[in-house]
């Protein structure tokens, strides 16, 4: 049984949380920092704390005053949403300790498959098929040079502790190895604090797919079918969909079983996310997230599956509400992350919304904390909200999307939206024949000409 949660995050998972906790009757509390006082979240929320600063270190991730938020209001779970303490095994341990349920998956999970290197050797292990890379860490010019020599170039230098696509470097061959080792270990010890670096293959031309799992942390564990994130800009998804244009159903199945087994062999609980890079018909894995993650609506959409409120569920000891073959996949889902940034430039455009008219109609979901005369403060991430859009087939889902960005309207800050409206446009997205660097050479191009 879980009473009361405490949401430690904002934004528009903040949101997304509470909607499903009063959906299941449960009380919330919101946590704010004094940037975020006027922030929906708050306002919605049974209760709410201020729990510092605005910069995130002394407010969202500051353990502490969480824990104090918690005492005070006799919250009995924390939900973390995606990003600040999500993935912080230690923030797990210490609820629990406390007497407190994390909703979210057993702390040696996080901890395991937040270490990218032993995360690939589980992976392994249960059978997940991974891109081809270093035998774990290599520390010094003459293991990676070896390693690489084994791997073929091109490889890809990763940091263990990688997140956000940073400590991460392309080398096409060994002089670009030997300086791709020393940069990537001096971003990744200034970002994570950790200098472990690793090698991959360099994939040339993949797609991001992802599959979504769920796992009642005794051994039984489902699948919800797949996401194609392959539109990204500086390896951040933009664009997410389900299913993927590029796979056929006996991939999604064989796919997707071969997750749910490894599942149920880690006894795994809540929600997950095992992350692909898809090539020529094959699979490598890259990472697990052991969280909710941005893109969770199009799953959503597509299945019907509420999957936060699954989380709060399964935390609370119940076991899942589906079987594997009572998932049904229906129509097509597409989200595009909306930021308050200029769809050119990318330069963050934080300020006050002058006027918001969010689209609506058949099909059509916003997850949005924003509200006309609210104030974007500077301290955040520049995710304002996100369009998911679900129809029968993928050519309805886009005529959906291109109406419902046509009638989305945000002003006073710079978005994203018209580059979307400009990909809903395009006979290469409209096609699905897009890999990972597509956005990226699109952009370079002078592709984004605005529609409007
Ligand atoms: P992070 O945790 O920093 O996001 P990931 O391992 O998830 O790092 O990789 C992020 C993105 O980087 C992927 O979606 C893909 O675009 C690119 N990437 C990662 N590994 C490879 C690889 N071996 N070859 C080519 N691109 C890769």
């Amino acid at each position: 049984m879980i009473d009361k949660i405490l949401i430690a995050n904002r934004g528009e998972i903040a949101l997304r949380i509470l909607r499903a906790a009063k959906e299941l009757g449960i009380a919330t509390v919101a946590v704010h920092s004094t940037a975020d006082a006027n922030a929906m979240h708050v306002k919605l929320a049974d209760e709410s704390v201020c729990i510092g600063p605005p910069p995130a270190r002394e407010s969202y991730l500051n353990i502490p005053a969480l824990l104090s938020a918690c005492e005070i209001t006799g919250a009995d779970a924390v939900h973390p949403g995606y990003g600040f303490l999500s993935e912080n095994a230690r923030f797990a341990e210490i609820l629990e300790e406390h007497g407190i349920t994390f909703i979210g998956p057993k702390a040696e999970h996080i901890r395991l498959m937040g270490d990218k290197i032993e995360a690939k050797a589980t992976a392994k292990r249960l059978g997940i098929p991974c891109v081809p890379g270093s035998q774990g860490a290599v520390s010094t010019e003459r293991e990676a040079l070896a390693a690489a020599e084994k791997i073929g170039y091109p490889v890809l230098v990763k940091a263990a502790s990688g997140g956000g696509g940073r400590g991460m470097k392309v080398a096409l061959d060994k002089q670009e190895l030997v300086h791709a080792i020393t940069s990537a270990q001096v971003e990744a010890k200034a970002a994570f604090g950790d200098d472990t670096v690793y090698l991959e293959k360099y994939l040339q031309k993949p797609r991001h797919i992802e599959i979504q799992i769920f796992g009642d942390g005794k051994g039984a564990a489902i699948h919800l079918g797949e996401r194609d994130c392959s539109l990204q800009r500086r390896h951040q998804k933009v664009w997410e969909e389900s299913p993927s244009p590029a796979l056929n159903e006996a991939q999604r199945q064989e796919i997707g079983e071969i997750c749910a087994k490894a599942m149920r062999e880690m006894q795994y609980s809540g929600a997950g996310t095992i992350e692909f890079l898809y090539e020529n018909g094959s699979f490598y894995f890259i990472e697990m997230n052991t969280r909710i993650q941005v893109e969770h609506p199009v799953t959503e959409a597509i299945t019907g599956v509420d999957l936060v409120a699954e989380q709060i569920r399964v935390a609370a000891g119940s076991p899942l509400s589906l079987k594997q073959e009572e998932i049904r996949f229906y129509g097509h889902a597409i989200e595009c992350r909306v930021n308050a940034e200029h769809h050119a430039t990318f330069r963050p455009s934080p300020g006050r919304i002058a006027y918001y008219h969010p689209p609506g109609g058949v099909g059509v979901r916003v997850d949005s904390a924003a509200y006309q005369g609210y104030t974007i403060p500077p301290n955040y991430d520049s995710l304002i909200g996100k369009l998911i859009v679900h129809g029968r087939n993928r050519t309805e889902a886009l005529m959906r999307l291109r109406r419902s960005l046509d009638e989305f309207i945000v002003d006073g800050v710079d978005t994203t939206l018209p580059l979307f409206r400009t990909l809903v446009r395009n006979a290469d997205v409209q096609n699905g024949m897009y890999d990972i660097h597509w956005l990226e050479h699109f952009l370079a191009t002078g592709g984004i000409e605005p529609v409007f």
